[in-house]
């Protein structure tokens, strides 16, 4: 049987972004997915500056670009407080990161990521393929049981989702409640009033989560909920999104002649990255939602994937070189811990009490709305087109 260098489990944005950096950098890799592509992913479809200038190295966006409607480009955030008030920022691309950020169907998006992938002579990619189970040597997995037999690798990368079977199977998977978020969206059309900014609305029902509104031309958006499953009871997330689109008078105006797209409506977990714990056992690898690595403050989980997937790859090409291939953990863990634990993780769980609090939410929102500049900050932050330290400018009452 073939030894590959790495197999792994899922090509969503982790597993691509895995790949790919292994392939460049001369291994051989399995890639496998359950899914036959083009295939749908629950998402907000946002994506923002950090992973658009990752998804430009990649060349992922160069095959976007050849997709009439998938690149939806939005240069501003709009957010709406409790009681009311409109903060409009626009994305000023002077930032630190310096890419675009677009709503992108993820269909498409990760059609592309797929596509590049399948570009590379050293990656093998079996689609419409499921993962079971590792298939362990005492500690160590030598590889993995699919719907199409054994495959052998030296390192294992889990980057299956959300619901990762291999990330169960080590005991690693992500069932803490304080550390989840949930979302219902679904796509609606004939949306009136879509400008070029998206929307995020802080409904005191959802806080410190929200109800979004992402534009995607030709008066299409993706609209959903998002919540902490710490802060609101999972059980009533349907019940939300339903107050969000039929009586928030926000949302209500926009989608008042808009039409829910049949099929659309649908909900996923949100793991996020302040969990604690290893991402990771032996020469086994998380990336992505498998090692829960969302935001735990905006959602956003599509660059901490893409980010991860390659911090992964660079630990299994780092410990191969060694042939030692326990040491990718303790590079992985070091990478990641390095660039997200204390500059992400950690402050974006504690701010989740100060966002749960209706009087603070109002209170920022006012006086944010007050110059453009402290709007355009904020929406640039949350675009990922800058660092988030810079929101403690807001701090500032002469800023
Ligand atoms: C409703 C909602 C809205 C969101 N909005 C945003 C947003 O606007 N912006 C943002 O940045 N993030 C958003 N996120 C988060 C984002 O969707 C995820 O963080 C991101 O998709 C994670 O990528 P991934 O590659 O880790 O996993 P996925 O994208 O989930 O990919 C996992 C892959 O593994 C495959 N797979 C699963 N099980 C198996 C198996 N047993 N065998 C083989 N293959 C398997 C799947 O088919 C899939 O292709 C949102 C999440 C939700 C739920």
């Amino acid at each position: 049987m073939k030894m590959y260098d790495a197999v792994i489990s899922g090509a969503g944005p982790a597993g691509c972004s895995a790949a790919l950096t292994l392939a460049r950098k001369g291994r051989s890799v399995l890639l496998i997915d359950k899914a036959r592509f083009p295939r749908e992913k629950i998402c907000g479809d946002g994506v923002t500056a950090a992973s658009t200038s990752m998804l430009e190295e990649m060349g992922v966006l160069e095959l976007l670009r050849q997709k009439p409607g998938s690149l939806n480009l939005f240069k501003g955030a709009t957010f709406v407080s409790p009681d009311g008030t409109v903060v409009r920022g626009r994305i000023l691309q002077n930032g630190t990161l310096q890419g675009d950020s677009y709503v992108i169907p993820r269909t498409d998006l990760d059609e592309c990521l797929v596509s590049r992938v399948r570009d590379y002579a050293s990656i093998t990619f079996l689609d419409n393929t499921t993962v079971n189970a590792l298939v362990m040597d005492g500690d160590r997995a030598r590889g993995v049981s699919t719907s199409a037999g054994e495959f052998s690798g030296s390192v294992i990368i889990a980057a299956d989702g959300a619901w990762s079977p291999i990330a169960k199977q080590l005991d690693l998977w992500n069932r803490d409640k304080i550390h989840q978020g949930f979302a219902m969206r679904a796509w609606f059309s004939g949306v009136e009033g879509l400008g070029d900014s998206i929307e995020l609305c802080y409904d005191k029902s959802m806080l410190p989560g929200y109800g979004w509104i992402f534009p995607a031309g030709q008066k299409r958006a993706n609209v959903g909920v998002f919540l902490l499953t710490r802060f609101t009871d999972q059980r009533s997330t349907k019940r939300l999104f339903e107050r969000f689109v039929n009586e928030y008078a926000y949302a209500k105006a926009k989608l008042k002649y808009a039409t829910l797209e049949p099929g659309t409506l649908k909900s996923w977990p949100l793991p996020f990255g302040s969990f604690a714990g290893r991402r990771g056992r032996g020469n086994v690898l998380l990336a992505g939602d498998a090692g829960s690595f969302i935001d735990p403050i905006t959602g956003e989980g599509i660059y901490y994937a893409l980010k991860t997937g390659r911090y992964a790859a660079e630990a299994v090409a780092h410990a191969l070189e060694r042939n030692d291939e326990f040491a990718a953990l303790t590079r992985y863990e070091q990478l990641w811990r390095g660039e997200f634990s204390n500059r992400v993780y950690f402050p974006g769980y504690a701010f989740q009490h100060f966002m749960n609090n209706e009087w603070f939410v109002d209170t920022f929102m006012r006086y944010t709305a007050r110059k453009q500049h402290r709007a355009d900050l904020l929406a640039d932050v949350v675009a990922h087109n800058r660092k988030r330290r810079d929101l403690f400018k807001l701090l500032n009452p002469f800023y």
